[in-house]
C-alpha cells in the first residue's frame, strides 16, 4: 500500500496552529506498524476558567480528510476568541495516523478503529487514546467524520434528557446556506430524519465507537458530523465549519455550562 499523505506534515501544521492559538500539544504514545512508527497526540486549550469542558476528535478514519482539515481551522478560530471564551478543550487531531497516510478507513492492519474501544485485544492506537481519556467526562463532545458515499451532510446526536439539540441548529444553518443534506429515512442501518440520526436503544458493552465510550464515561451530549465525501474537500470543510459555528455560538453564550446535571437513573 502506498502512502498518499504525510502525517508528519499534518502534525507540523497542528503544532504551528497550536502555537498561534496558545494550545499545548502532547505526545500520548507511540505505535509500531509495518509502514513506520507513529506518535499520537492530544492537544489542550484552556480559555478563562475552563467552565465548559469539550472534547473534539477527528482522524479516526483515514479516508475522511475534511475532519483534520476542519479541526485545524477550529483550533485557529478558538485561539482568536480565547479571551471571550470560558471553556476547556481537548482535541484529538488524528487517531489513525497510518490510515491517514494510506487514505484508508481502517488502520494499517485493516482494523476499523472506531470499533476498538473497550476491547480485550485492542488496536494499539485505541489503547493509547482510551488510556488518555479514562476518567475524563465532557459537557459536550464533537466527532468530525465523513461518509465517503454520500452527497449530503448528516449528523448523529445523542443527549441525555433536558439537553437542547445542537444538531437541529446545525442542519438549519446548512439549509439556510443551500448546502445539501442527506435526507434518507435510514442511514447506516439507523432511522434518520432530516439529516439527523438520534441513536437509541441498548448500547453494546464492548467494541465501541469513541463517542459511545465517552457517553458511557459520563459525557451527556455528543454530536458526530458526517460530511459528504462525494463533494469537493473545500466544500466539506465549509460544511464542517458551519456546524462548528453553532457550537461556538453556544460556547460564547456559556450554554454548555448551564446544561442540566444528569440523574443517575438517566444514565
Ligand atoms: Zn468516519
Amino acid at each position: 500500500m502506498e502512502k498518499q499523505r504525510s502525517y508528519e506534515k499534518l502534525i507540523e501544521r497542528y503544532a504551528e496552529t497550536a502555537r498561534t492559538a496558545g494550545a499545548q500539544i502532547t505526545d500520548i504514545g507511540k505505535i509500531q506498524s509495518d509502514i513506520g512508527e507513529y506518535t499520537l497526540y492530544r492537544m489542550h486549550l484552556r480559555c478563562g476558567e475552563g467552565k465548559q469542558r469539550l472534547c473534539i476528535s477527528t482522524g479516526m478514519h483515514g479516508d475522511e480528510p475534511a475532519g483534520p482539515e476542519s479541526l485545524l481551522k477550529i483550533i485557529a478560530r478558538l485561539g482568536e476568541l480565547r479571551d471571550s471564551l470560558n471553556a476547556d478543550f481537548l482535541f484529538f487531531p488524528c487517531d489513525n495516523p497510518s490510515g491517514y497516510e494510506l487514505n484508508t478507513r481502517e488502520n494499517w492492519q485493516g482494523l476499523d478503529l472506531n470499533r476498538e474501544f473497550v476491547q480485550e485485544k485492542q488496536a494499539a492506537e485505541i489503547a493509547i487514546v482510551e488510556n488518555d481519556l479514562r476518567g475524563r467526562a465532557f459537557d459536550f463532545t464533537l466527532d468530525l467524520h465523513e461518509d465517503v458515499d454520500t452527497y449530503g451532510m448528516y449528523l448523529y446526536e445523542r443527549a441525555r434528557k433536558g439537553y437542547r439539540s445542537v444538531a437541529d441548529s446545525m442542519i438549519a444553518e446548512l439549509r439556510a446556506r443551500d448546502y445539501p443534506i442527506h435526507e434518507a429515512d435510514w442511514i447506516e442501518g439507523l432511522p434518520a430524519s432530516g439529516g439527523i440520526i438520534w441513536p437509541s436503544g441498548r448500547l453494546r458493552k464492548c467494541a465501541l465507537p469513541k463517542a459511545v465510550f465517552l457517553w458511557q464515561n459520563g459525557s451527556p451530549h455528543l454530536v458526530t458530523t458526517e460530511s459528504p465525501g462525494k463533494l469537493e474537500l473545500s466544500t466539506r470543510v465549509e460544511m464542517q465549519m458551519i456546524c462548528f459555528d453553532v457550537v461556538l455560538k453556544r460556547l460564547l453564550a456559556e450554554e454548555f455550562a448551564a446544561a442540566p446535571v444528569p440523574s443517575a437513573a438517566d444514565r
